[in-house]
């Protein structure tokens, strides 16, 4: 039995089981605290007897250290040390990763996904892992699609949320940068980052196909439009990944942490 945690900046999941065929999945768990949030996450896996525990987070994290870095922006989390203290409660082994890598593996391992694939999720912020030769893109940290610094379409104003950047591809296309925009009644230009990122992801790694998921990609045909818009900025220069669904749906995240650990 394997344990698995989707470690979220909303909210924790966990589950345990070996795959998308044999899964038992808890209530979320509201993320608040360190302290609160995990009492809650050791009381799922009580009755269960673990062989080792995925961890799939939001971040950024110190891979190395098994930490959440102290630059995230949440601020109960800065420097804790997620992976040496589920280890030593839980009494198993734990492999951390980041959220969106977590999901790419299970996209892979679960999935159809090739290799290589990118995996992008676009909710309240924007994030992306990937496989290449077999995989997880690790390096000095992970990847940190969310912050490409694109060009800037023509006649927008809007100066961008990344606390960071400012208008880097977060800043202007993410979930609460989409949502500010509307408040306001200024032009939507998420398609034009989204498409200007994806292109230049498609460009740096030429994926096979790139998954785009997250609840900004729930909103029908959103993501055909990203698609088509990219192909236009290509100009016919390189062949272009297809761009789907993740397809384990909403469970990408959770089976991904699962992955990691039973899927090796
Ligand atoms: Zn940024």
């Amino acid at each position: 039995m394997f344990g698995a945690i989707e470690a979220g900046g909303t909210k924790f999941v966990c589950a345990v089981g070996t795959g998308p065929d044999d899964l038992v999945v808890g209530a979320p768990i509201k993320t608040t605290t360190p302290r609160e949030t995990l009492a809650e996450v050791l009381a799922f896996f009580k009755p269960y007897r673990l062989r080792a525990v995925g961890v799939g987070s939001f971040g950024p994290v110190n891979l190395a250290e098994g930490r959440i870095t102290r630059t995230t922006p949440k601020i109960e989390w800065r420097g804790y040390p997620l992976k040496r203290t589920l280890e030593e409660s839980l009494g198993a082994p734990a492999v951390l990763d980041t959220d969106v890598n977590a999901a790419a593996w299970g996209e892979h391992c679960f999935g159809e996904a090739p290799d290589p694939f990118l995996y992008l999720t676009v909710g309240t912020g924007i994030g992306g892992g990937g496989v290449v030769n077999g995989k997880l893109l690790h390096g000095k940290l992970h990847p940190e699609m969310g912050h490409l610094l694109l060009r800037r379409a023509d006649g927008d104003t809007f100066p961008g949320l990344c606390p960071t950047h400012g208008d880097c591809l977060e800043g202007m296309a993410s979930g609460l940068a989409i949502a500010a925009r509307r408040k306001t009644g200024e032009h939507d230009f998420a398609v034009e980052y989204l498409a200007g990122g994806l292109l230049a992801l498609s460009y740096a790694y030429s994926p096979l196909r790139i998954v785009l998921g997250g609840g900004v990609m729930k909103t029908p045909k959103l993501r055909a439009r990203v698609a088509k818009r990219m192909r236009e900025m290509n100009c016919g220069y390189a062949p272009l990944p297809k761009v789907t669904a993740p397809q384990l749906g909403d469970l990408s995240g959770v089976l991904g942490a699962l992955a990691l650990v039973s899927y090796r």
